[in-house]
């Protein structure tokens, strides 16, 4: 018994090139291995309902199939097996105008192959050092990049060229390995389309000039190091009127000598004097956004953190902004008069030593 392609398909004998083409369709949405990963049966299916796409969709091979019906297509070996294909093989599989990859480009969207000389340019990166207050208050920059752009003598072609006899000027060719056929880069032209007769002299043939160009950039809030900024159609030009690459300007955020960046927050250390600490106090504290007053609250420690909602870092792309975080250091200041020293012993025989009670009570075993 062979293959029945109209049951794989749930289409009628009779069905029209319409309906089977929407089976198809519908099935082939439903069993792609991209939507189906390691699911060996939904592969088993989608082979096997391209076959039977790739046989009732040639009114030739249906007519031969309906009039033998699956036998003929094995003995002669005129039909399609594609149990044994890869999906990579399958996408490159092609018979006449019949290609898996306009098929399914159809129904998945996405790119069908471009023309060998269609290339997009390359993308291209620039790094560049900024200060720390780009990160709070963003910046514009005019920097100068090198790109490579279609020289405007040849257009782009590296010389006179005329298109490849071989390749047609698609830069592929069928290879034809066993039981299917793949595409392979032209050997002729190496995959470009067209063969070069005489060099252009403004670009040597390359068909490109690296030129420099002046470009502004525009560097939002929030920034970091290693942030990835898109200027689009900034990289290499592309060939034939294809689409440029794009620029991606990297940051580099200089260290600031007192504000420590973390994630969207900042830490800024602040020295106390042990009379603050002690009793409290209201004190200025610089921000990115200018000094403010906080207050202290009465038997601050070393090492307390202090919250200030909003005065962190702009969130990159978005409206928020992080927190700056005061980091207490209690300092004691040297003390010089006599005086003063003697209200300092009067006030230890008061609490020294209290401070320890608890550990020395609990160290008694
Ligand atoms: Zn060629
Ligand atoms: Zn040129």
């Amino acid at each position: 018994m062979g293959k029945n392609y109209y049951e794989i398909l749930g289409v009628s004998k009779s069905a029209t090139q319409d309906e089977i083409k929407k089976a198809y369709r519908k099935l082939a949405r439903k069993y792609h291995p991209d939507v189906n990963q390691n699911n060996k049966e939904a592969e088993i299916k989608f082979k096997e309902i391209s076959e039977a796409y790739a046989v009732l969709s040639d009114p030739d091979k249906r007519r031969e199939y309906d009039s033998v019906g699956h036998e003929a297509f094995t003995s002669s070996g005129q039909g399609y097996n594609f149990s044994d294909m890869n999906f990579d093989d399958l996408k490159n599989f092609r018979a006449g105008n019949f290609n898996f990859e306009d098929i399914f480009s159809d129904i998945f969207g996405g790119r069908t192959r471009q023309r060998a000389k269609e290339k997009k340019g390359e993308d291209l990166s620039y790094t560049m050092s900024l200060p720390f207050a780009v990160s709070i208050n963003g910046g514009e920059y005019e920097i100068n990049i090198s790109r490579n752009v279609n020289c405007s003598k040849c257009h782009g072609e590296g010389g006179n060229t005329s298109q490849c006899p071989t390749c047609h000027g698609t830069g592929f060719i069928n290879h034809k390995s066993g039981f299917f056929i793949s595409q392979i880069p032209c050997k002729t032209c190496h995959g470009k389309g067209v063969i070069l007769h005489s060099t252009c002299s403004a670009c040597g043939g390359k068909g490109k000039i690296l030129t420099n160009e002046k470009i502004k950039v525009k560097i939002p809030k929030g920034v970091d190091s290693g942030t990835n900024i898109r200027i689009p159609g900034k990289g290499n030009e592309g060939a034939y009127g294809a689409a440029s690459g794009d620029l991606y300007i990297v940051t580099n955020i200089e260290k600031h000598p007192i504000f420590e960046r973390q994630g969207y927050n900042i830490y800024v250390n602040v020295d106390i004097d042990m009379f603050e600490a002690a009793l409290g106090d209201k004190i200025t504290v610089p921000t990115p956004y200018g000094a403010i007053n906080i207050t202290i609250p009465a038997g601050a420690e070393s090492g307390q953190l202090l919250r200030i909602k909003g005065k962190g870092i702009p969130h990159l792309n978005g409206s928020e902004i992080g927190d700056l975080y005061v980091r207490l250091h209690v300092k004691i200041p040297a003390i010089a008069m006599e005086k003063d020293r003697d209200i300092l012993q009067e006030m230890r025989k008061r609490y020294s030593g209290n401070i320890r009670k608890q550990l020395l009570e609990k160290g008694k075993i």
